[in-house]
């Protein structure tokens, strides 16, 4: 076994490592390692792909608003929008998702143009705000990857880190026959960040990884929906997304669950498509697919970007729940102005909700 020393290393090849190794390979050594082989397998690879720039807590909503400018300059935005479906019962709910989201309230002929196989029997109420926006996040993935092998940065696949040591520059770091040294160790490990933790002998934060399940089904026939926005039911109960000719629809389940490659189960993805069909004309026929993916949350929901308070050298960049995507570029440079000290481009306060030691 060979020691090969950066000045930063990178546990997970998820959108959050990949995006914090090309915002720093330009300015020092990097090296990223992922468990499985190919970048993106776990949570970035399973996402609704959605940007919605008010959905999430202040200090998220704060970063989604930061990235979007970059998402733009990375050519992977277009347009979406996304429309709220309130039926008899909802009215609070569906008015406080309205004024969260800074949506407009549209007649239901309105909403009907926009998902003609509403079901007006159902349906009560429509909200629409067209800035949300589809993210192609398997281009912004490539596209970080590929600014961060440029600028220099090793990103090594099937490398499942199995010890984590301190070493005299700071850590020493073992995946399969690889092991390398490095003054600066950033756990971007998404569902598995609070075991790395516990593999460095830091104290983990009870990041708590809750299951969110996907199907995909044919878009109905006779109907073109692939320009209408997303929808979701108030509180978000359940949503349906326009995926390439087919529709995504999931039950928004957050199960908690230990970390582990998710699955999801029939009755879950039942439920989710008989939410979907309740406000809707049309039946569905058949399943095409489903999947699973895990969402990783902090105790107060904020994203963790950040020095440990015990361990400097030890920089979290966890917890990014339903929004890692949409808020990628600007937790990657907040994390890489915490590693080169520069000044943040948040407000301190901003900071301090992101930070570590705020659980301390
Ligand atoms: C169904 C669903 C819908 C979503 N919709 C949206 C959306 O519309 N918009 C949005 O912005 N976000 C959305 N999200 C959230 C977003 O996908 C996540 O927040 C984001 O992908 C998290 O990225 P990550 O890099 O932290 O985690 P991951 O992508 O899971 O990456 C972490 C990586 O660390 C690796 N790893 C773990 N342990 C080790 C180890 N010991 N050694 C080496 N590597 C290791 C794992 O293999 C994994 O690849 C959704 C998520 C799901 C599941």
């Amino acid at each position: 076994m060979s020691d090969h020393a950066v000045d930063v290393l990178i546990i997970g090849g998820g959108i959050a490592g990949v995006s914090v190794a090309a915002k720093l390979a330009p300015h020092a050594t990097v090296a990223v390692l992922e468990t499985e082989t190919q970048l993106g397998f776990h949570a970035s690879g399973r996402s609704a792909a959605l940007y919605e720039p008010n959905y999430g807590s202040p200090s998220t909503i704060a970063l989604n608003k930061a990235s979007g400018d970059e998402l733009q300059s990375l050519d992977v935005l277009s347009p979406r929008g996304v429309m709220l479906i309130g039926t008899e019962g909802q009215d609070a709910a569906f008015e406080q998702d309205l004024r969260t989201f800074e949506m407009a309230e549209l007649s239901l002929e309105d909403g009907l143009r926009h998902w003609p196989i509403l079901n007006p029997k159902v349906v009560r109420r429509v909200g629409f705000d067209d800035r949300a926006l589809d993210i192609d996040t398997d281009k912004l993935l490539q596209s970080y990857a590929k600014h961060a092998r440029r600028a220099g940065a090793s990103i090594l696949t099937n490398r499942a880190v199995t010890a984590i040591e301190r070493s005299s520059v700071g850590w020493a770091v073992t995946a399969g026959k690889t092991r390398i040294i490095a003054q600066t160790l950033i756990n971007a490990a998404g569902a598995w960040a609070d075991q790395i933790a516990i593999l460095a002998n830091v104290t983990p934060l009870g990041l708590q990884p809750r299951r969110r399940s996907m199907a995909r089904i044919p878009g109905p026939e006779g109907y073109d929906l692939s320009k209408a926005p997303m929808i979701f039911g108030p509180g978000e109960e359940w949503y349906a997304k326009p995926d390439a000719g087919a529709l995504l629809v999931s039950p928004a389940d957050e199960t908690p669950v230990d970390p582990h490659d998710a699955f999801t189960d029939d009755i879950t993805i039942a439920t989710g498509i008989a939410a979907f069909e309740a406000h809707m004309t049309h039946s569905t026929e058949r399943l095409l697919a489903s999947w699973a993916g895990l969402r990783t949350f902090a105790p107060d929901g904020n994203l963790v970007l950040g020095r440990d308070p015990a361990l400097p050298g030890f920089v979290w960049c966890a917890g990014q729940g339903g929004y890692g995507m949409q808020s990628a570029p600007a937790a990657a440079r907040h994390v890489a102005s915490i590693v080169l000290g520069t000044s943040p481009e948040l407000t301190a306060a901003e900071t301090a909700a992101l930070a570590p030691s705020r659980f301390s």
